[in-house]
């Protein structure tokens, strides 16, 4: 019998191979195995895909658990295509793979929050993805309010060796490094840098995803020169928690005022960068607020740093953000 942290390893690294099988077929496939570049169809496929493997990992081990996914299969059931694609590449991992039960699968995940669930992003950073570029699998564990297990699966992330790492965050636990094969690399910590002027910033590629104009001002306001680094999905996260970056802010973009953070978008990566000795908060300060649904409604914005920087980081924005 396997336990929290076999199932989520197992479960994400395997939805790993998939999207990065779906990505290959992308760049080399030819004729009928071809998935166009030009249009989200590989992100569809591989979506779906992921997330039949992730829910039925979940669901061989821990039957009664609720899942709370991004995707649901009605989308799906209406392209024919897309299904059997989707089917093809979820075979090449679990046998019993057929139509039906993909979709199946895919709907374990159309739970509600609840006492214990758990929360799935089967790939953060979509664009990312197409663009060939940081994509995550993201899967937490939510027990009474408390994310208690965090997996992030990077599938294009390097480590010393190779490229490909995923992130195991128990809570009280720490963080690890694992490759794809399970192999654990070791434990993982944020950097030591106090000096807030020599951060490094991680944020979204895409401007709609944040505020660079804002980030761009506090940058300057902590005499920071050095470039932002720019990537998609919760890889920034795990760029802060292995002390590649010092600083994640996700900075509220005006033209989306009323926006409210998904659960899924920051449930793995928050416990892998507190775990590994670093502090996450809104950008006004608030601890996340686990406790509201789907999404992170009593918060805005996201600030991850390597918490020695963090008070600084926070008394900046605050002269720059509009008031709560
Ligand atoms: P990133 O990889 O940092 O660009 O973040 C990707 C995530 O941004 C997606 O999974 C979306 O859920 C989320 N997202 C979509 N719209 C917004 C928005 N207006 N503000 C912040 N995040 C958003
Ligand atoms: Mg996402």
């Amino acid at each position: 019998m396997q336990n929290e942290r076999e199932v989520g390893i197992n479960a994400v690294c395997a939805a790993a191979r998939v999207c990065e099988a779906v990505r290959a077929e992308m760049v080399h496939g030819t004729g009928a195995g071809k998935l166009d570049k030009h249009d989200r169809s590989p992100v569809t496929v591989a979506d779906f895909g992921a997330q039949a493997i992730v829910c039925r990992h979940i669901e061989a081990v821990f039957p009664q658990d609720v899942i709370v996914a991004e995707e649901d299969s009605a989308m799906l059931r209406q392209n024919n295509d897309h299904l059997a694609a989707v089917t093809r590449f979820v075979r090449a991992e679990i046998d019993e793979a057929a139509e039906k039960t993909v979709c199946q699968w895919i709907d374990r995940g159309s739970g509600e929050p609840s006492a214990r669930f758990w929360v799935l992003d089967p790939i953060d950073g979509t664009k990312g993805f197409l663009r060939q570029d940081q994509y995550a699998i993201a899967l937490a564990l939510v027990e009474d309010g408390t994310v208690q297990w965090g997996f992030l699966a990077c599938p294009a992330l390097p480590y010393e060796g190779g490229t490909g790492v995923v992130f195991v965050a128990q809570r009280g636990g720490g963080t690890q490094i694992l490759t794809l094969d399970g192999v654990v690399l070791g434990a993982v910590e944020v950097s030591r840098v106090a000096d807030a002027s020599r951060a490094r910033v991680a944020e979204s590629v895409e401007s709609g995803h944040t505020n660079h104009g804002l980030s761009a001002q506090m940058q300057g306001a902590l005499g920071i020169v050095a470039e932002p680094v720019r990537m998609d999905s919760q890889a920034k996260y795990a760029a802060v928690a292995r002390g590649q970056a010092d600083v994640y802010l996700r900075a509220p973009n005006e033209r989306t005022p009323d926006y409210r953070e998904c659960i899924w978008d920051h449930a793995a990566g928050w416990l892998v960068v507190t775990e590994a000795g670093g502090t996450v908060t809104d950008v006004y300060g608030a601890a996340l607020d686990w406790t509201q649904g789907r999404r992170l409604e009593r918060n805005k914005g996201v600030l991850a740093t390597n918490g020695q920087m963090h008070n600084v980081v926070l008394e900046t924005l605050a002269a720059l953000l509009p008031p709560r």
